[in-house]
């Protein structure tokens, strides 16, 4: 069985909030030994025909991909799609409305900032978008730019998290919504990175088992963002609550702090990986 070592299944371009291009992603990539690699930019999928034909050339499978922002309570989970048809109304309909919300609130963010003394943000963010998505990490980049602050760890912290000034709350899509676009659209959809959440065991125990419920198949449990202690305890929520396990770097380029592209760990012992069932020329 599979440990998913040469599989990234969470990955980001300049279509959302990545640096590189579809191709320079997946040259990257491939040169450096993944041979399954999922392209998940944020709320959109306008990346994927350039990534396929880049993998074509390059030799790797192309799972495609969309990383979903949602509101589940107060809180913002990611919701990530892997081998969804693209070309899903229902799926795009819902990312379209997704970034609707995105450019009204890149435009708020900048009115808010601007009241708290920085000019032009809205307009810094904008030009740093390279495909037009908007993401906190632009206003980030363009923060750090500006002087604001040493890096864009310490930026997020200082003004654009719950409680700063750039801070803008809003309804992203809902946890149903999202399982159901991605569903629909032929996909299994994947918790991003949960140890990122910091919820309660008691709050975390609920949004398993919505998930679960509403039709959730993986949780992501090797990440770039996870310890290896977190993917233990992923790996053991996964089996208690019946989901397979996904594994992705999240990456979004080469100055970024996650991890690179690259093997990742394997799956704790007892995972059942999420190519289970995918078709065997895919599983490698
Ligand atoms: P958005 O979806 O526009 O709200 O932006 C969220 C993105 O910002 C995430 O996908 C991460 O790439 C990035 N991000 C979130 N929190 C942080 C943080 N504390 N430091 C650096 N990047 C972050
Ligand atoms: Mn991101
Ligand atoms: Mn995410
Ligand atoms: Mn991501």
């Amino acid at each position: 069985m599979t440990t998913l070592c040469a599989y990234d299944l969470h990955t980001h371009t300049y279509y959302s909030d990545g640096s590189l291009s579809p191709a320079e992603l997946v040259a990257r990539a491939a040169s450096k030994g993944v041979q399954v690699l999922a392209l998940t930019d944020h709320d959109v999928t306008d990346g994927l025909p350039e990534a396929q034909s880049a993998a074509a050339q390059a030799g790797i499978v192309l799972i495609p991909g969309v990383e979903i922002s949602v509101t589940w309570g107060s809180q913002t989970v990611h919701v990530v799609g892997l081998q969804i048809d693209a070309a899903h109304v229902a799926l795009q309909d819902g990312l379209g409305r997704l970034r609707e919300f995105r450019n009204w609130r890149a435009d708020e963010i900048g009115r808010r900032l601007e009241k708290a003394g920085i000019p032009g943000a809205t307009e810094g963010a904008r030009v740093r978008a390279q495909r037009g998505l908007v993401s906190r990490t632009h206003f980030a980049q363009f923060l750090v730019e500006a002087g604001h602050a040493p890096d864009v760890r310490s930026v997020f912290k200082k003004f654009l998290v719950h409680g700063k000034p750039g801070h803008v709350p809003g309804q992203w899509a809902s946890l149903e919504d999202a399982v159901g676009w991605i569903r629909a659209a032929g996909g299994q959809a994947v918790l991003a990175h949960p140890a990122r959440y910091k919820m309660t065991a008691l709050r975390l125990k609920k949004l398993l088992r919505e998930f679960r419920e509403q039709g959730g198949a993986a949780l992501e449990v090797v990440s770039g963002s996870h310890s290896r202690d977190d993917a233990f305890r992923f790996a053991t929520l996964a089996r208690t609550h019946g989901f397979l396990a996904s594994a992705g770097s999240d990456y979004h380029g080469p100055h970024n702090f996650y991890l690179d592209l690259g093997p990742l760990p394997p799956l704790p012992e007892g995972c059942i990986p999420v190519c289970q069932d995918w078709p065997e020329t895919i599983r490698g």
